[in-house]
């Protein structure tokens, strides 16, 4: 979460229905009392109850099943199929020569409590996106592989060209890893989960606890998601069956260097021997020995994949708008997973069919829609979000002229609503998790939330915000390329991630240590109806501005401080244009919200050309902080107020054309992208002003 921003300016209370405000209540309960605990369960048992990875036929039977359970809620549903390069391994070596000899295991053993862990069609453990290679090099311990780890090791004489490194997973995406190594020199990456971060330091291991066992390994994608997700032979365009390839040779998103992820009982023996100077305190993990930072050891690492095209399934069904059928509302979920998947993703993936079931009901029952809904599983994002990329990628003009809000879920636990997305929907947001009803509890989602905010920081007033997307999952292509204004939302996970991308993360796991009676699966349900209904049905779109202008001057005021630690004197980027732009919005949501307020008691006899003009201009609102061509070195990246970290890779990065410029010292380049954030700020200014001169006209 980012730092709460404690000065709302401008609020004004959202009054969404005057007119019909009593008959969207009755709606809306109404589309709550239909998600149903036994069904969630059942869907999510279903789905988990054997390996669904992209490419293989459990992924298509996943398709087939969600398909139908769409046609029989009564749903318009279909497959749309794509291909894409999706790589299964083919070779996995790992072994110490010297100074003593140990074989890699590389295998999660079956737990006889869990049957569904021996089931043969588990992909063994490894990272999608390797390169191929065979190399023997003495080993270097990296700590979490970050540019600052390798100047750590620099500055203790250890240089890693020509060796292996060890990295722990933690601190960056995984597909930072091998690049950072790579452009360090190094030949191999392995990574491997400690179980200070991840395992028994937390709590007991599966099966006894959740949390990470000593054999239990994350797989994952090592796609260069910093760059561009999405089939990496297919950059910037829909691969469908005949569509234009790149060779392997071309793609820039795959690494170049073998990498291959362990577990921890697999990595002691290769740390524990490691001599050369003794590794930082803050470097050293859980195990049971002295870290070290090497070169010693001698390793052999051979990794080769079997690099195929192989067909993907996203499901895609939808309830026509009555009145403005072409501003679409889309809620969408990942149904491939590394294994059975039961946590990631299908504990949301069940709820999803819940929201879909409901307002299928509610159809039935005379509900329609004001604007198009639109529900999408999402095939191939483990790989790297490919899935939803291209299927952006093949209806982008559409999508561009109207979608107007895309909701992802992607796991979700138990206790408090996780809630990231573009501040334009906070109001909104916040006034639904206060209809819906924590299960626990039994006061609201929000009253649960604020609670947690004020228990962490007693001394601040307890306040609702949205974290900034970054990535790692399906909003990014919709939020950080197309400018679509976006959510990720479910419930925080308890256990650490004890099981994630592993062969344990399954249905017993998921029914005995997470939401165990899936009474929060049916709050994320019942939430995420009541989002889109409220969205889909508001005769203008309940987006408000204020909250963005804030916490633009928060990431501002950060930029600034970065410019102070690392000069040691003031930034001499001057950042006033971008101030004064944003000074602009600040005033132009203002305006707006005072024109909204006003124009209350005449939504509803308003003619529709003129609400479409309005709505319009806030389908725009994100769109308009985009600009071509994207951020420097990654063009992809259009958003210039939110993209993942070039060297973070899922966590955020907020203004990230100044933040990274100023952080690489490149001084020139920051005063540019500040100009382009001064540029679309005022762009949306002027939109914004717009459209409060024409909710003044009603
Ligand atoms: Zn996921």
């Amino acid at each position: 979460m980012n730092a709460p921003v404690l000065v709302t300016l401008f609020a004004l209370p959202l009054i969404l229905f005057p007119a019909t405000q009593s008959d969207e209540t009755q709606w809306e309960q109404r589309a709550r009392a239909i998600p149903d605990t036994t069904r969630i369960r059942a869907d999510v048992e279903h789905l988990s109850a054997v390996p669904h990875l992209a490419g293989t036929p459990g992924s298509k039977q996943a398709a087939d099943w969600i398909l139908a359970q769409l046609r029989e809620y009564g749903l318009d549903a279909k497959i749309e199929t794509f291909e894409a390069l999706l790589p299964t391994p083919q070779t996995r070596i790992l072994e110490m020569t010297a100074p003593t000899q140990f074989k890699a295991k590389l295998q999660e053993p079956a737990v006889s409590i869990d049957p569904s862990t021996s089931n043969p069609d588990i992909i063994p453990p490894y990272n999608a996106y390797s390169g191929d290679g065979d190399v023997t090099a003495p080993l270097v311990y990296a700590n979490y592989g970050l540019p600052a780890d390798y100047d750590t090791l620099k500055e203790k004489g250890i240089d890693v060209r020509g060796k292996i490194v060890i990295v722990r997973y933690g601190g960056s995406f995984r597909g930072v890893k091998p690049r950072v190594a790579y452009e360090h020199g190094a030949v191999g990456c392995i990574i491997y989960s400690d179980p200070r971060d991840d395992g028994y330091f937390q709590g007991d291991g599966f099966p006894k606890g959740p949390y990470r066992p000593a054999d239990g390994v994350q797989r994952g994608s090592v796609l260069d998601l910093g760059v561009q997700p999405g089939d990496p032979l297919s950059p910037g365009w829909a691969s469908e069956p005949g569509s234009k390839r790149l060779a392997l040779a071309e793609a820039t998103t795959i690494q170049q260097i073998p990498v291959l992820p362990i577990s921890y009982a697999d990595a002691t023996p290769l740390l524990s021997a490691l001599d050369g100077p003794v590794a930082p305190e803050a470097w050293r993990g859980a195990l049971p020995f002295t870290y070290h930072l090497g070169p010693a050891a001698m390793v052999h690492l051979k990794v080769t994949m079997n690099n195929a095209t192989r067909p993907l399934y996203n499901v895609i069904a939808r309830i026509p708008g009555s009145e403005f059928p072409d501003e679409w509302v889309l809620y969408g979920n990942h149904h491939d997973a590394w294994v059975d998947g039961a946590d990631d993703p299908i504990s949301s993936a069940g709820p999803l069919l819940e929201s879909a079931r409901a307002l299928a009901e509610l159809s039935r029952q005379g509900w329609k829609p004001k604007r198009t809904i639109l529900f999408a599983f999402w095939d191939a994002e483990e790989f790297g979000l490919i899935g939803s990329t291209e299927w952006m990628e093949k209806h982008s003009d559409e999508l561009n002229r109207k979608l107007a809000v895309y909701i992802n879920a992607d796991t979700s636990g138990k206790g408090v609503l996780d809630a990231g997305g573009s501040p334009a929907l906070e109001d909104t947001v916040r006034e639904i998790a206060r209809d819906v009803k924590d299960p626990v509890s039994g006061k609201s989602v929000l009253d649960t939330y604020l609670a947690k905010v004020a228990k962490n920081a007693p001394t601040k007033p307890a306040e609702f915000h949205l974290s900034p997307l970054g990535s790692g999952s399906d909003f990014t292509p919709f939020l950080q390329h197309l400018g679509v204004a976006s959510l990720n939302l479910g419930f925080e996970t308890e256990s650490g991630g004890g099981v994630y991308h592993s062969a344990y993360d399954d249905f017993y796991w998921y029914s005995h240590f997470e939401d165990t009676d899936f009474i929060y699966g049916r709050a994320l349900a019942q939430l995420n109806a009541t989002i889109l209904m409220r969205l889909a049905d508001a005769p203008v779109l309940p987006f408000t501005f204020s909250q963005f202008a804030t916490s633009v001057t928060t990431y501002l005021d950060e930029i600034a401080r970065l410019g102070n630690a690392k000069t040691g004197n003031a930034t001499k980027l001057n950042l006033d244009a971008v101030r004064h732009a944003n000074t602009q919005v600040a005033q132009a949501a203002a305006e707006l919200a005072k024109a909204y307020a006003r124009a209350q008691g005449k939504l509803s006899t308003a003619r529709p050309a003129q609400l479409t003009a309005i709505n319009r201009l806030f389908i725009d609102s994100e769109r308009d902080l985009t600009l071509d061509p994207g951020l420097p070195g990654r063009p992809w990246y259009r958003h210039r107020i939110y993209a993942p970290g070039r060297y973070t890779g899922y966590a955020v990065k907020t203004l990230p054309g100044i933040r990274e410029a100023l952080e690489a010292n490149k001084q020139e380049e920051a005063a540019e992208q500040a100009k382009q954030v001064a540029q679309v700020l005022q762009t949306l200014a002027a939109h914004l002003n717009q459209a409060a001169k024409l909710l003044g006209k009603l």
